[in-house]
């Protein structure tokens, strides 16, 4: 088997076989592991004799030191099991960065190692690994509900940054299956109900066919004894007949493909115990009805003799109407190609056949597994289509991914870049867009869990209600009674559900405060005019009301506040003759439309500001002058926005003095730390080291920069324009930095636009 001698440092006989010096073997290598290691190396060196033999070896000292005080149920060391799964991988002739994965996988999970660790001595590679594989494994799959299964599987591979981790994983869990005599009955069921759910249908989608194979029968064994052990007998009771059976068609088969001159491999199967189950149990039929129990499989060499196959078998036997499945024309959502076809043998003993081209099966055994190993070493353009092709299917798969060749070039992946898989305590999974927050979770969960969120906890720690959940996070949500949605979480909630009932909520709170604003209004007029309010009857009040076209007097007291109408019209109805209605009409078409430019989405309100006497009125800082913290500052009620508040000196408030009754007092609010987007255009000489020493003066003053770009002045030639945003915290800030910057030299102006 071992053609050359092996390279590595390990003390070896010429026979594979450990050199009897176990006194100097490194630490925590037991002369059981140093054969298995041998073993390993060998299968490597088969067929991979180009991988960095020393490094595979380090990987195995490190882990056998550092698992060396560790014993498996079994009483073995616990190293023997990650060594088992690397075997496993390395005869998948899975990748080096694989097998020093295998090696490692439970080291971060059961050791003090850590993944700085791993990087340093294994690479970026190897430490990205396994790490995914022990976070996988962190992953408490205990008790989740069956009918999260597809979400839980697909929360796992969305976790999955690089596709080896995956393929480790599977090799561990194949390992322990073949490993779960010696745990206690109640853990077997446990790890088998496991596989059965998750792992068998990954390996499915992954097209893992020969892996799957394996788990299933592993699985279902531990999972159902019972019935496993009826399949099983029935089955075996019918084994010898069956094989007779089998070895004449094979023969036959043999012989007319030979005549036919199409090359061709044949071999007969049984179908397994797990396969043969779930057709008794979804056609309720019993297992003489089981048309594939017995089955061939030709492996040829081209499409055109995979038809030409066909032909031969159904030119032989009768085929099965509604049996024949051309999954070449039309491959499987994995890539699975075959063709299938059940006939009618001799003596009435049906069985099926299937055809595939030698390249087929390998990708029906051994699915993603097969294209990761040739990756390795052609990196040419062929090569890369090939898997290009493989991966767009598994973009139709679960139908949203970024362009897939980026992600073949990073050898990462991301299977479900939209959306984030987390839990609740008590384990249900909660399927969430990419970034979503504990906000986003909560309204998930319910809506007075949204409405009274206060504070959440993800994995055991308080975050705040901003924070991107990751995938596999468990969220607790803290309520309090009487607790209520804040407008700030509009500006950081991505799901439509959370933002529609947050909405709900403050527009309705709003309302209240416009129908207070308006009744205050109305109550300022009436004084200003002496009419006194008490002696209006609400009778009287609704009747105004209805000319207004409102239902209800707070619809009126609302618009009111809104600015909707005046106060002043309104009074001069309630009271004729007292006051004489103003002319809103003329100046509202006479005024230039004040520019004040909306957020998208409704008023918003701005807490730095407070209307003088009045808390919480609607009030938004207008666009066309964008006031900052210590400028004067003036209010306006608009008509249907709220409250807009102007800076004294913009050129807008100057043609809204004529309306003296929509003014109103604003003033800021206390409470620091709020800070004002402003935008400045600095024109410069056009010299080296100008931009630095503009933003100095920013650092200096500890001013964020949300944006600046510098770039040569088209029009005046030797000049330069600096436009930047930074965020102020007030007025007196804002002079300092502007003097800062005119003291520079080569600064010839400054502007502050809007
Ligand atoms: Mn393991």
């Amino acid at each position: 088997m071992l053609d050359q001698p092996p390279t590595s440092g390990a003390p070896v006989s010429p026979k594979g076989v450990p050199a009897p010096v176990s006194a100097t073997l490194p630490p925590g290598v037991t002369p059981e592991l140093e054969a298995g290691y041998v073993k390993l190396e060998e299968s490597v060196r088969a067929r991979r004799p180009g991988d960095d033999f020393p490094a595979l070896r380090r990987a195995f000292e490190f882990a056998c030191e550092r698992h060396a005080a560790q014993k498996r149920v079994s009483g073995e060391p616990y190293m023997m099991h990650p060594l088992a799964v690397t075997q496993i991988l390395a005869d998948m002739q899975m990748d080096q960065v694989c097998l020093q994965t295998g090696l490692l996988h439970d080291a971060l999970e059961d050791t003090p190692t850590t993944v700085d660790e791993i990087r340093k001595l294994f690479g970026e590679d190897v430490a990205r690994c396994v790490n995914g594989v022990t976070k996988l494994s962190k992953i408490n799959l205990h008790n989740r509900e069956v009918r999260q299964a597809e979400s839980v599987r697909k929360m796992l591979l969305a976790m999955v940054e690089d596709i080896r981790v995956i393929i480790v994983k599977m090799a561990d869990r194949l390992h322990n299956l073949r490993t779960l005599d010696a745990l206690p009955r109640e853990k077997q069921e446990r790890i088998a109900t496991e596989t059965i759910e998750l792992y068998v249908p990954i390996a499915h989608r992954l097209g893992m066919g020969k892996l799957r194979g394996e788990l299933e029968d592993l699985g279902f064994r531990y999972h159902d004894p019972e019935a496993w052990r009826e399949v099983t007998d029935a089955i075996e009771s019918k084994r010898l007949a069956n094989e007779q059976v089998l070895e004449n068609i094979r023969e036959t088969v043999e012989a007319k493909l030979a005549e036919e001159h199409i090359p061709a491999k044949v071999h007969g199967r049984v179908k397994k115990p797990w396969s043969v189950f779930q057709k008794l149990r979804k056609q309720r039929i019993s297992i003489d009805q089981v048309y594939d129990l017995l089955g061939l499989r030709i492996i040829t060499d081209s499409v055109k003799n995979c038809y030409a196959a066909l032909g031969v078998i159904h030119n032989e036997w009768h085929p099965i109407p509604g049996r024949i499945k051309d999954f070449i024309a039309i491959p499987r959502p994995n890539l699975y190609q075959s063709l299938h076809t059940s006939v009618m043998g001799p003596g009435g003993v049906a069985f099926e056949v299937q055809i595939r081209t030698e390249e087929m099966h390998r990708l029906a055994e051994e699915g993603i597994a097969a294209h990761w190993k040739y990756k390795e070493g052609k990196r040419g353009a062929a090569d890369d289509d090939q898997r290009i092709a493989w991966l767009r299917q598994l973009v139709e798969w679960q139908r949203e991914m970024r362009d897939p060749s980026d992600f073949m070039s990073s050898l990462k992946v991301d299977l479900y870049p939209e959306e984030v898989y987390c839990f609740t305590p008590k384990g249900r999974v909660v399927i969430l867009p990419r970034d979503a927050t504990p906000i986003d979770f909560a309204y998930s969960i319910h809506t007075d869990v949204g409405h009274t969120c206060i504070g959440a906890k993800v994995n055991g720690r308080m975050v705040p209600l901003k924070h991107n959940l990751r995938n596999g996070d468990i969220v607790e949500i803290l309520t309090q009674n009487g607790g209520q949605p804040s407008r700030d979480w509009l500006t950081f909630v991505k799901t439509a559900r959370a933002r529609n009932k947050i909405r709900h909520v403050i527009n309705a709170t709003e309302r209240e405060k416009a129908i207070e604003l308006g009744q205050k209004l109305l109550e300022r007029e009436a004084r200003r005019f002496g009419v006194a309010m008490s002696r209006v009857t609400r009778q009287q009040m609704e009747s105004v009301a209805s000319e207004y076209g409102c239902s209800k007097l707070e619809d009126l007291q609302a618009a009111l506040g809104w600015g909707k109408f005046s106060a002043r019209q309104v009074l001069s109805k309630l009271a004729p003759g007292v006051i004489e209605p103003e002319a809103p009409v003329v100046a509202e078409t006479a005024a230039p439309a004040p520019s004040v430019e909306r957020d998208k989405g409704g008023a918003s309100k701005d807490y730095v500001i407070q209307v003088k006497g009045i808390d919480d009125l609607l009030t938004y800082r207008a666009k066309c002058c964008n006031p900052i913290r210590g400028e004067p500052i003036v209010g306006y009620i608009t008509r249907g926005k709220g409250v807009a508040v102007h800076s004294k000196n913009c050129p807008n408030v100057q043609n809204l003095l004529y309306e003296a009754e929509r003014r109103i007092d604003v003033e800021w609010a206390r409470g620091a730390g709020e800070s004002f987007n402003v935008r400045l255009v600095v024109h410069t000489d056009d010299r080296a080291g100008m931009l630095n020493q503009l933003t100095q003066i920013l650092f200096d003053e500890e001013v964020n920069i949300r944006s600046v770009e510098a770039h040569a002045d088209e029009r005046n030639f030797d000049s330069a324009v600096v436009e930047m945003t930074i965020e102020v915290r007030e007025k007196k800030q804002l002079e300092r930095i502007v003097s800062a910057m005119r003291r520079v030299s080569g600064v010839r102006d400054i502007e502050r636009v809007h």
